[in-house]
């Protein structure tokens, strides 16, 4: 990362890092307590004419799709979440539209669509286990350990693997396999969840199943 620039006291510009952070070079799970998670990848943040584009969200596409064919391999759990807003919804007055339950920008991009066996959470915040069944769906599955990926890295992926966290889930999350607005706001998102949530940051391909 450069450094950045951001205003301190006094109004003088000094450059910040982000502090160093590990990103394990091989990450095993076990697949019969783990699931994966798959935060917002819809029209409207990763597709060209998306209400909320996140440009660096479409080449994290492939990575995704590998870890979906790791998991269904594996009869990992899979569960997606899908960004849900209805007409007059507060979130709008934060961000542009987006995520309008039924238009094109709310679904899930053609190449991750869900099969048949994945669940598909409607979220109605960044937290997608707030007001969802994904807390109760994870205890009755014996799940412990999430591996989380999608969009938008310091927003939906972020407030997720916080509130996992906070329920003592282990969180994976693959730094190739998310996207934000800024790169800044994704390594301090990865640097916060490796720092105060003891999440295991890795990639993709370094993600291995087997219990041992
Ligand atoms: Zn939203």
């Amino acid at each position: 990362m450069p450094p950045r620039s951001c205003p301190a006291a006094g109004g003088m510009s000094r450059p910040i890092e982000v502090p160093e952070y590990e990103v394990q070079a091989k990450v095993r799970v076990e697949p019969a307590r783990t699931a994966l998670v798959v935060v917002d990848m819809q029209n409207d943040f990763v597709r060209e004419g998306g209400g909320l584009l996140v440009p660096d969200a479409a080449a994290t596409v492939p990575a995704i799709r590998s870890m979906l064919e790791l998991a269904r391999a594996h009869e990992m759990r899979v569960v997606y979440s899908q960004d849900t807003h209805r007409e007059g919804d507060p979130e709008w007055r934060i961000w542009p539209e987006h995520a309008r339950a039924g238009s094109w920008g709310w679904e899930i991009v053609r190449e991750l669509a869900p099969g048949p066996d994945d669940v598909v959470l409607r979220k109605l915040r960044y937290d997608a286990f707030y007001g969802t069944a994904l807390d109760h769906l994870l205890r009755f599955w014996g799940v412990d350990t999430l591996v989380i990926c999608g969009t938008v890295a310091n927003i939906c992926v972020h407030y997720t693997a916080a509130s996992a966290a906070l329920r003592w889930y282990d969180v994976v999350i693959p730094r190739d396999a998310v996207s934000a607005l800024d790169p800044f706001d994704l390594e301090s998102s990865l640097r916060q969840t490796a720092f105060l949530f003891a999440g295991r940051i890795t990639t993709a391909a370094a993600l291995i199943c087997g219990s041992r």
